[in-house]
C-alpha cells in the first residue's frame, strides 16, 4: 500500500497476463481507483486482469478514514496501527483465495503471513521485492555481520562484509531500526518477512540481470534464494498514456508537460523529483531552489508541500524565484507524469532520492543521476548507482531519516550546485553519460524476446505450469509406495 510497491506490482500483474496467466489484483478501495484506467486500457487490448478489493480497517485500528496509503501517514506515531490494519488483512484475504482459488500468490515482501495463507490452499506463494539484488544482499551482509558494531562515530566509513564489490557505508545512513539494534515493529515485521520468504516458493525481482550480475548470482549462491529477474516492468508502459497515468493522475497536464519539454535541445533538462513518499522540510527546499538556480540548469522539479489553504504563501520558495525561473524551470507541484518526463529527450540528467522504481526508470531513460538518498534502503541503491555502476554524482547525503522537521536542511544549496554541475560538465559527465546509454540499451534488450529478463518470466510462468501435473505426480508416486 504504497506508490512505490502498488506501481510495479500492477505492472507485474499486466506481464503476467499479457504472457497468457490470468492475473487478479488485490487492493483497497481507495486504492484501486489509481489503477482503474490502467487496467481499463489493457481490457481494451484484450488482456484481462482481474481486481478485487478488500476493505482496509484503517478506523478499527485508530487510523483517520481514508487512510490507506504510506503517503497518508504522516507522522511517526500512525506507522505501528498502519502495520496493525495490514495484519488485520490475513483473515479477508484467505476467504477471498478460498472464493477465486488461484494456482499462486504472489505477495510483497511486507506481507509476511501470505506464505502461511498460500499454504493452507496448498499453493505457492511468490515473494514480490520492490528493491535491488544489490540492496538485498546489502541488507542480508548488514543482518548477520553487523559490521557497523564496533565503529566509533556515525560519519566513520566502514566496509559492508562478502560483496562482490567494496562497499562502504557509514552507521549514519543505516535505518534507524538496525542502528539503534532495539526491537519495535519494524524490526518484528522485516524478521517475520524475512523468515517468510525463507519458506516461500521463490522470489520476484524487479530487475535485470545484466545491471548487477554478481548481486543476482550472490543472492541465489551465497544467499541460497530461488528468484526470478523480470524487469525493468516499467517497459511494459509504452504509450504516451499508459506512461502519464501511472499510479495516479498527474498534476499537470500531460501536453502542457511535453510542449514545455519539446521546446528545450536535447540532454539539457534535469528533472528532479524524490519519489512518492519523501517530504523535505520548508527550509530545505528553499536550499534546492536557491542551489538549482544558481546551478543555471533548466529543470523539471516536482514539489509535495501541501498549502494548507489557498492563500498561503509558498514560503520555500525564494523571493520571485518563479518569476526568474520562467521558461527555464518548471514546477510539479503533487504528482508528475514520471515516465513520460524521463522518457523525454530534452531530459539529460535526473535528482533522485534513489528509490528502486526511480532509479530503475531513469536507466531505462538513459541518463545520469544526482543522487539524494533520505531513507528505507535508498543509502544502498545510491552505491550501486555512483560506485558500482558509475552513473551518477552523490549530493552529499549522510543521514538516514524518514522525518523531518521543519527547520532542518541536511543539503545546502552550494552541495546541490556542485553535484548538478558535476553531473552536466564535470570530469566524468561524458564517461557517464554514454555508461548510463549502454544500461538503457541493455535494459530494453532484457525485456525483448529472447532477453535475460523475458526468458527468466518465462521460465517462472512454465515452471509454474508444471508444478501442479508435477505436485500430482509425486502425490500419486507417494501413494503408491504407501
Ligand atoms: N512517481 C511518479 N510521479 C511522482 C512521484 C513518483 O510517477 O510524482 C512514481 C515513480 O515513477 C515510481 C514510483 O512512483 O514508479 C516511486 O517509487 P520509488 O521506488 O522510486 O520511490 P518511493 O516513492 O517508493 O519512495
Amino acid at each position: 500500500m504504497a506508490h512505490g510497491h502498488m506501481i510495479p506490482t500492477v505492472d507485474m500483474a499486466r506481464l503476467f497476463s499479457r504472457n497468457g496467466v490470468k492475473s487478479t489484483i488485490i487492493m483497497t478501495p481507495l486504492n484501486a481507483p489509481l489503477f482503474s484506467k490502467t487496467i481499463e486500457r489493457e481490457s481494451q487490448l484484450g488482456i484481462e486482469i482481474g481486481i478485487r478489493q478488500i476493505k482496509f480497517p484503517s478506523v478499527e485500528v485508530g487510523l483517520p478514514e481514508g487512510c490507506e496509503n504510506v503517503t497518508s501517514i504522516t507522522s511517526p506515531e500512525m506507522s505501528p496501527n498502519f502495520y496493525k490494519a495490514i495484519d488485520l488483512l490475513q483473515q479477508p484475504l484467505e476467504q477471498l483465495l478460498e472464493k477465486e482459488r488461484p494456482d499462486c500468490l504472489v505477495a510483497d515482501f511486507f506481507i509476511p503471513w501470505a506464505t502461511e495463507v498460500a499454504g493452507k490452499l496448498g499453493i505457492p506463494r511468490l515473494v514480490f521485492h520492490g528493491t535491488s539484488f544489490f540492496a538485498l544482499s546489502v541488507y542480508d551482509s548488514l543482518f548477520h555481520q553487523k559490521p557497523y558494531k564496533n565503529i566509533k562515530s556515525d560519519s566513520e566509513d566502514f566496509i559492508v562484509p562478502n560483496l562482490p564489490d567494496v562497499i562502504k557505508l557509514t552507521r549514519g545512513q543505516l535505518p534507524d531500526h538496525i542502528r539503534e539494534e532495539t526491537e519495535n515493529n519494524v524490526t518484528k515485521l522485516i524478521e517475520k518477512s524475512l523468515k517468510s520468504e525463507l519458506t516461500s516458493y521463490g522470489v520476484i525481482v524487479n530487475s535485470f540481470h545484466e545491471l548487477e550480475p554478481a548481486y543476482s548470482e550472490h543472492y541465489r549462491k551465497v544467499m541460497g534464494r530461488k528468484a526470478w529477474q523480470i524487469g525493468p516492468v516499467s517497459l511494459c508502459n509504452r504509450d504516451n498514456e499508459d506512461k502519464a497515468q501511472r499510479g495516479n493522475k498527474a498534476s499537470v497536464d500531460e501536453q502542457e508537460c511535453l510542449s514545455w519539454l519539446d521546446s528545450k535541445k536535447p540532454n539539457t533538462v534535469l528533472y528532479v523529483c524524490f519519489g512518492s513518499v519523501s517530504r523535505f522540510s520548508t527550509a530545505q527546499l528553499f536550499e534546492i531552489a536557491m542551489g538549482l538556480e544558481a546551478s543555471a540548469q533548466q529543470f523539471v522539479w516536482v514539489v509535495r508541500k501541501e498549502k494548507r489553504n489557498e492563500d498561503e504563501e509558498e514560503d520555500w520558495m525564494p523571493k520571485g524565484f518563479e518569476k526568474r525561473m520562467a521558461g527555464k524551470g518548471l514546477i510539479i507541484r503533487g504528482w508528475a507524469p514520471q515516465l513520460l518526463i524521463l522518457d523525454h529527450e530534452a531530459v539529460g540528467g535526473f535528482m533522485t532520492h534513489c528509490g528502486w522504481n526511480s532509479l530503475l526508470e531513469g536507466m531505462t531513460a538513459g541518463v545520469p543521476m544526482v543522487t539524494w538518498p533520505l531513507f528505507a534502503e535508498q543509502f544502498y541503491n545510491e552505491k550501486l548507482v555512483t560506485d558500482v555502476l558509475r552513473i551518477g554524482v552523490g549530493v552529499g547525503a549522510q543521514e538516514w531519516s524518514r522525518w523531518t522537521d521543519d527547520n532542518k536542511v541536511s543539503v545546502k544549496k552550494e552541495d546541490v550546485t556542485k553535484a548538478v554541475t558535476q553531473l552536466v560538465a564535470g570530469e566524468e559527465a561524458e564517461k557517464m553519460r554514454s555508461r548510463a546509454k549502454v544500461f538503457q540499451d541493455m535494459a530494453r534488450r532484457a525485456v525483448e524476446e529472447g532477453g535475460s529478463s523475458y526468458s527468466d518470466l518465462n521460465a517462472f510462468i512454465e515452471e509454474l505450469r508444471l508444478f501442479w501435473p508435477l505436485l500430482c505426480f509425486v502425490l500419486f508416486a507417494l501413494a503408491l509406495c504407501l
